[in-house]
């Protein structure tokens, strides 16, 4: 039987790639949902033709309709439409690749429909982490990571067994800011923030590299997919981005996952696995590496990372008032509202404001990132 794909987030640079993957994997495709971009949707039902496609804002869902009317695909509109996504029967896989909050309720739908998750929206476990393993525990959904870093831990962890890991150790490239100082940073603008050395993503994520936020978010993610402790949890910046993480087991054994800087790569493991299929990304040429270097994070210069790796192992609200704050100021910041070290500031107030209310439930998780989103937004 044909395995058949839905894609949350179709049109941005990890539904990109995904597509380029299904496409020479000849997997097919049963849903493709993003915001509002007509044109590549449009592009993406003509070759992929899926049963559904679904555009969050409604007045493009209506001018795509219209467009492919001539197709087998149904245009749906709204945000709660990205639910349907999730959930289409005929869809063995849902590849979560949207940005930020708004991929949570997706996510839920599609752990209750019992689809495989193929993970790359990591918000979804830094805000509600606890609520979403729980869950597809209890309703035996497999999450496997799309994040390069949390692929790699996933792929070094079959070396052992559970009880055996000793520390994960986290590589980050240090993104385009490494070895700057503080002061350094307050004058960064948009376009440099957004030039990544080693990775071409979208512009929340390429944002979230530059103050290293992203590799705090990544911690949250590794401790919940992996059932660790953050003490079991180490950031190592290398550069190179070749080593795409590492596990250290009790026996002081380090096993490391290598591959070129290429999404490709984990996007292909988390539709095929427990398989391995042909490769779709290019192979790693070790003797045109040069040196592979590793150092500690500078936690001085980059707060975002110390505040998200402090915060990790409470239990109340705060990383999800962080998640949310975070995504509201990147966005001010990536509208030349704010300056770049403005980011960490409007989060530590937010987390300092909200933090402490307890995460019961799902709506004590949206009440806390809908008031730090307004306060962030309140404060310019
Ligand atoms: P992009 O900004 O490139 O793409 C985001 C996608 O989500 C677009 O298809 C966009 O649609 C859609 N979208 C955004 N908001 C909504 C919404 N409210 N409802 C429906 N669709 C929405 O992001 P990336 O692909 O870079 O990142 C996606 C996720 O994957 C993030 O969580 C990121 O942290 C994670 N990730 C990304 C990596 C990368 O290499 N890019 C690596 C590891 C993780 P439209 O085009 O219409 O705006
Ligand atoms: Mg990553």
């Amino acid at each position: 039987m044909k395995h058949m794909i839905s894609i949350l987030g179709s049109t941005g640079s990890i539904g990109r790639q995904s597509l380029d993957v299904i496409r020479k994997l000849r997997f097919g495709v049963s849903a493709l949902a993003a915001d509002s971009n007509v044109n590549l949707m449009e592009k993406q039902i003509r070759e992929f033709v899926p049963e559904i496609a679904i555009l969050r804002n409604e007045k493009a869902a209506a001018e795509l309709r219209v467009r492919v009317f001539d197709t087998k695909t149904t245009v749906y509109g709204g945000e709660n439409a990205l639910i349907e996504a999730a959930a289409v029967g005929s869809a063995g896989t849902v590849i979560t690749a949207v940005v930020g909050t708004a991929g949570l309720k997706p996510t839920l739908a599609a752990i209750d429909a019992k689809k495989r998750i193929a993970l790359a929206n990591k918000e979804t476990l830094v805000c509600a982490g606890h609520i979403v393993m729980s869950r597809a525990a209890e309703k035996g959904a497999e999450i496997i990571a799309v994040d390069s870093e949390h692929s790699a831990i996933f792929q070094c962890l079959m070396a052992g067994r559970k009880g055996e890991l000793k520390r994960i150790l986290l590589t980050a490239s240090g993104g385009p800011f490494r070895g700057k100082k503080r002061k350094e940073l307050a004058d960064i603008t948009k376009e440099q923030a957004l030039r990544h050395p080693n990775w071409s993503m979208g512009a929340k994520i390429t944002i979230d590299s530059a103050t290293m936020m992203n590799k705090g978010l990544e911690f949250i993610e590794a401790m919940h997919l992996f059932g660790a402790r953050p003490e079991q949890i180490k950031g190592l910046v290398h550069p190179q981005s070749v080593i795409h993480s590492m596990v250290e087991f009790r026996d002081n054994s380090v096993m490391a996952q290598l591959g070129v800087p290429d999404m490709r790569i984990p996007i292909e493991l988390a539709l095929t696995y427990p398989e391995r299929h042909d490769a779709v990304a290019p192979e790693l040429d070790l003797t045109k590496l040069g040196a592979l270097t590793f150092e500690e994070p500078d936690e001085d210069v980059f707060t975002c990372l110390k505040l998200a790796r402090e915060l990790a192992g409470r239990h109340d609200v705060s990383c999800a008032v962080m998640n949310a704050a975070n995504e509201a100021a990147v966005s001010l910041f990536l509208e030349d509202r704010i300056g770049f070290l403005d980011i960490y500031e409007l989060i530590k107030s937010a987390v300092d404001k909200f933090g402490g209310s307890a995460a019961g439930s799902l709506e004590d998780i949206l009440d806390a990132d809908t008031e730090a989103r307004k306060f962030v937004f309140g404060r310019v």
